[in-house]
């Protein structure tokens, strides 16, 4: 199953020096989720190929206009092509005034908006594949993160112990499941010698905006990949705290602390036209930092323990 994520925008604010507002597409296996939706991501969707009509389901942060100014928009070109899937929008109180006032006409596909309450860690969403929960942020607006966490996927079945033992196709569910297997002579055969252990799940953060806080440090403890925002340098850092959003610094420090296994740094503020000052800022904290770079695919590979 793939686990890929593509960043769309990555600036703060404004567009500014070929930088994009905030929107992700992750693709998990057949699910496709859109992460926040700033202006232009429907532009964004067009140049890198992202099929819009694969997203079902709309994950928004908070509803400052840079993370949502690129909604009406979207949701326009589902109706007008016809859409008739359900789209799922989910995000803090507010959101749902503020479509319902720039649509004349309620939309023709069915539009269910969840409240969420960015002051708690809920689970908003799960299949039998993915559990997306909410990371509460600290931000001039109600403000959450999000955490997608693959299911643990059970053990894989070794055909050639299958064989070898003669183990007929009614018993395989249950040694998947975790069932030893006894033979007709009475012999156990453990269920580990009967299987490879499954992948460890696969874990994306999404942290944005947000200032400095330990407090998420719980949730997003060993993710394969962390996005965390960094506004600014740290030299501005009153300015950072006066906004409330973060530093490269800070978010490498977060990285480190959760044991993140990579960080990818975005959300940067239009006063930064070369981002490498941020990312030397980062790495001398945080070694595995990148800075985002707009339309690429970053692939989460499965880890066999
Ligand atoms: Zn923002
Ligand atoms: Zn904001």
């Amino acid at each position: 199953m793939n686990f890929e994520l593509r960043i769309l925008g990555s600036n703060s604010a404004t567009p500014a020096h070929g930088r994009h507002l905030s929107a992700q597409v992750l693709t998990i296996g057949t699910d496709v989720f859109l992460i926040d939706c700033g202006e232009g991501t429907q532009f964004q969707m067009l140049k890198y190929q992202v099929k819009r009509q694969k997203i079902k389901h709309i994950f928004i942060s908070h509803l400052h206009g840079d993370h949502i100014f690129g909604l009406i928009g979207l949701l326009m070109t589902y109706d007008l092509t016809g859409r008739t899937k359900p789209l799922h929008l989910y995000s803090p109180a507010g959101l749902q005034a503020i479509i319902e006032i720039q649509l004349n006409d309620a939309p023709k596909f069915p539009l269910h908006f969840h409240v969420t309450d960015p002051s708690v860690s809920t689970v908003l969403f799960e299949n039998s594949r993915v559990e997306v929960t909410s990371i509460p942020l600290v931000h001039r607006a109600p403000c959450h993160g999000f955490l997608f966490t693959e299911k643990q996927q059970t053990a894989n079945i070794l055909k050639e112990k299958i064989a070898a033992y003669q183990i007929p196709y009614q018993a395989i569910g249950a040694i998947k499941a975790g069932a030893n297997y006894t033979l007709k002579d009475g012999r156990v055969i453990p269920h580990e010698a009967l299987t490879q252990a499954p992948a460890a799940v696969r874990k994306f953060a999404y942290c944005s905006d947000t200032m400095y806080t330990e407090a998420i440090l719980p949730l997003i403890k060993g993710v394969d990949l962390l996005y965390h925002e960094a506004t600014f340098m740290h030299d501005l850092l009153p300015l950072a705290e006066k906004t409330m959003h973060s530093t490269a610094k800070q978010a490498a420090t977060i990285a480190k602390k959760a044991k993140a296994k990579q960080l990818i740094l975005g959300h940067f503020s239009s006063r930064y036209y070369d981002l490498n000052p941020l990312l030397e800022e980062a790495k001398a904290i945080f070694e595995a930092t990148t800075v985002v770079e707009e339309g690429k695919a970053i692939c989460i590979k499965r880890e066999r323990p």
